[in-house]
């Protein structure tokens, strides 16, 4: 499968958690598909759920949507044990919106297209099937989730939320961290030096980059979390981030997972892509 274009990347942001949070109310009062959601939980989800779907039953129909979504989100929540060590013990809240609902309700709060964002609550823009950009939409956002559950007081680094947000939705599809493309244009921007400076993606959050920034964010983040992983394995990651919890201290728990600290790790991945500043 060729590999998408990063311009064409869907991006999902953690950081509008404050802003989203106080458009709820409205928004899920909003009329939405057939005007009101419906509610479904599995083991570890309570799903909302208001997409424009004809019918109730059947192949087709809104119920093996819901099912099909709440497999997609369980077989995240193992993963994400098994790879990250991460298990949130309360219940996850996902909605999935109609996507004219989801436009209207959060396109002009957003700083860039996306397809979903977490703040309290999984929101994701949604589809009539669960397609490949769907789950890994869903993937992305239960990161966030999982991330803000074990360590609700903690800031991260962008590069550091979205990095995992992305490499663990990479890995649940089965498909590299960064696939061909997006190699490509890490190498292009490395050479027109036009890659981030380390400082910016290391905000809390991305909304502060101009929206043409954003694809580059993105990779370089998930390029920063692959490289600790090719450093450590899997394993590197489960360890950065308990350390991390206990710690509160980036550069340190990243010095016993890795052996390196934050510009260090950078200067790494820069060296595994053949790429200077
Ligand atoms: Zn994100």
């Amino acid at each position: 499968m060729r590999d998408p274009l990063p311009q064409r990347r869907i991006f999902s942001i953690s950081a509008l958690a404050l802003a989203a949070a106080l458009l709820v109310p409205g928004a899920a009062h909003a009329a939405g598909a057939d005007g009101r959601f419906e509610q479904r939980r599995s083991t570890h989800f309570l799903l909302r759920e208001d997409v424009a779907i004809d019918q109730r039953t059947g192949p087709l129909g809104s119920r093996n949507f819901e099912r099909d979504v709440l497999a997609v989100l369980e077989g995240g929540y193992d993963l994400l044990d098994d790879t990250l060590g991460l298990r949130p013990r309360r219940r996850i809240e996902a909605e999935v919106y109609d996507p004219a609902v989801f436009d209207a309700s959060f396109g002009a709060l957003l700083p860039f297209p996306a397809a979903g964002f977490y703040g309290g609550v999984i929101r994701v823009r949604g589809d009539v099937r669960v397609t490949e950009r769907l789950a890994n939409t869903l993937h992305h956002e239960l990161v966030h989730a999982a991330l803000d559950a074990a360590a609700p007081s903690l800031r991260l680094p962008a590069w550091l939320n979205e990095g995992l947000a992305e490499w663990f939705a990479a890995r649940a599809a089965g498909r590299p961290a960064l696939g061909r493309g997006q190699r490509a244009f890490l190498a292009e921007s490395a050479h027109h030096g036009a890659l981030l400076p380390l400082e910016a993606i290391s905000q809390p959050n991305l909304v502060q980059l101009a929206a043409e920034d954003a694809p580059l964010a993105y990779l370089q983040a998930a390029a920063l979390v692959d490289q600790i992983a090719a450093r450590g394995g899997d394993r590197a990651l489960r360890v950065l981030l308990a350390q991390l919890f206990r710690s509160g201290d980036l550069d340190r728990a990243l010095l016993r997972a890795t052996g390196l600290d934050a510009r260090g790790l950078e200067a790494s991945m820069l060296a595994a892509f053949g790429l200077r500043r």
